[in-house]
């Protein structure tokens, strides 16, 4: 299986070229030249097997240059029992007959990027090895939240990698925030930068594609790469979830071989839903992708009126790790959609890099309506949603979650479609005990770790021991940077002043 980019088909590279490198060198966003299509006996043969070895067979058909053997030992030690602190990494809650979570914070971090961000970091280990082009990777990563903490677990300590966290000051949960402050290991940094998400990514992205750093890096045999989801290392363990859940709906006899299922995903930069778009082009049987989005509406904007338009006031909702205005993984579904035309893909994205914006064909919206529909919710939505689903099912969501459910009902009113459906849980609600709390009507005047309690005891549920153990642990990292300021941090991290 060889990759190309987004924006140059003409290049072919290997899957540990891909994951190594990242980003390509042309802007645009490594994929597999062609999907993989899967059989109804294969889809029947994930079954009986465990996560991980669903995880390593859906991943071999990917990653075709790394040994098969490797990926085994990988998924079974990322998703051993001491990260996930479940003994299914990805189980399924049974709402009613035909509704159902696909609880998949169970991770070390309690968000879903654990998914993928306990993996990855072995993938780009073993890439970057098999290269042989540097000695050292660099991982920069811009985050609303949750990949930051997500990856500073999945790598510290890794041999030959050093990371860096950027995350907005003020703008992620103080739980989100803690994390990050607390984490442990000698290969990383954490910052805040002063902007937003989108500010931050777009700072990421120009260090990426200068070409002055990259060379000045490369005298110190130093590369860059990224753990965020516009690397390949970090869609294809999503895109296993979904057959996973598939296949346990089918054990648990909820759905006959081969039905279709419906897919809700709270979505911010679109990565989470474009790996149950990839899942469905291999043949898993999912008729509607939903994407959910909170009060940053500009994906539902654009599967409505095919204008894509990020300028716009940006908001700090209680769903934070949605709060984006530029979803980088939408030009690979955009270069799905144009029929793998990169230089159509080109105009667009030369037209948001310029104006913010841009407009698709008919013939392009007709596509994306043919697999997706879209809504939004706003924040009293939201916290009506949490409450309601407590009350009715006495089972409590986070506010991410709590989109999906919001945006689901609206689609339930719009269509009357009732195909059994998927909703996809990407937090667990320790993380965000505050809106929790308050939307199941209790008293958040408390401090943080009395919270989590106060939502133990509503809620019945067990506090995640990554979370209570938070409490005891030392601040390491406080610094706050300008945003001008993270090329410099970047350099200085890559090889320390003294040594440049
Ligand atoms: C990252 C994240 C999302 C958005 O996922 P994307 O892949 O960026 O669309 C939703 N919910 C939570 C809790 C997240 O951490």
């Amino acid at each position: 299986m060889l990759y190309t980019s987004t924006r140059d088909s003409r290049l072919s590279v290997s899957a540990s070229q891909a994951i190594a490198g990242g980003l390509s060198k042309d802007g645009g966003l490594m994929l597999p030249v062609g999907i993989p299509a899967v059989s109804e006996e294969f889809i029947l043969s994930l079954a009986d097997m465990s996560y991980p070895k669903r995880a390593s067979l859906i991943l071999s058909l990917f990653l075709t240059d790394f040994p098969a053997n490797l990926l085994d030992v990988y998924c079974e030690d990322a998703y051993k029992p001491s990260s996930f602190e479940n003994s299914h990494p990805a189980p399924l809650a049974c709402l009613s007959e035909r509704l159902f979570l696909l609880e998949l914070w169970h991770g070390p971090t309690c968000a879903f990027k654990d998914m993928a961000l306990q993996l990855m970091p072995r993938l780009l280990s073993h890439a970057v090895r098999a290269q042989k082009t540097a000695d050292e990777v660099l991982i920069l990563v811009a985050t609303s939240g949750d990949t930051g903490k997500a990856a500073l677990e999945g790598f510290a300590d890794v041999e030959g990698v050093k990371i860096a966290v950027f995350y907005p000051d003020n703008a992620v949960s103080p739980m989100q925030a803690l994390q990050m402050a607390t984490q442990e290991g000698d290969n990383l940094s954490v910052f805040a930068v002063r902007g937003n998400f989108d500010d931050a990514q777009s700072r990421v992205k120009k260090i990426f594609s200068d070409k002055e750093t990259a060379d000045w890096l490369k005298q110190r045999n130093i590369v860059l790469s990224s753990a965020n989801s516009i690397n390949w290392g970090r869609l294809v363990p999503q895109i296993v979830y979904y057959f996973s859940a598939y296949v346990d709906l089918l054990k648990y006899k909820k759905v006959a071989p081969m039905d279709p299922i419906n897919v809700v995903v709270p979505t911010g930069n679109f990565g989470n839903i474009l790996a149950a778009y990839y899942a469905k082009s291999m043949g898993l049987p999912i008729a509607r992708l939903i994407c959910a989005s909170n009060k940053n509406n500009v994906l539902s904007d654009f599967f409505k009126s095919g204008i894509y338009d990020a300028n716009r006031e940006f908001y700090m909702t209680c769903s934070p790790s949605m709060d984006i205005l530029v979803s980088s993984n939408l030009e690979r579904l955009l270069y799905e959609a144009c029929g793998r035309d990169d230089r159509a893909l080109r105009r667009l994205m030369m037209s948001l890099n310029k104006n913010n914006k841009f407009t698709v064909s008919d013939g392009i919206r007709e596509w994306l309506e043919g697999h997706f529909w879209a809504d939004w919710i706003g924040e009293p939505d939201c916290k009506n949603v949490i409450a309601d689903t407590f009350n009715r099912f006495g089972y409590a969501v986070d506010p991410h979650t709590a989109v999906a459910l919001g945006v689901y009902k609206r689609y339930l009113e719009n269509t009357a479609d009732y195909t059994p459906s998927l909703i996809v849980s990407t937090a667990s609600i320790y993380k965000f005990p505050d809106t929790v709390l308050s939307a199941l009507g209790a008293d958040v005047d408390r401090d943080g770790f009395e919270q989590l309690e106060a939502l133990s005891r509503i809620t019945n549920t067990p506090i995640p021991k990554s979370l209570s153990q938070l409490k005891s642990k030392k601040i390491r990292h406080s610094q706050v940077l300008e945003l001008d300021a993270m090329k410099k941090a970047v350099l200085d991290i890559a090889c320390p002043p003294g040594e440049q």
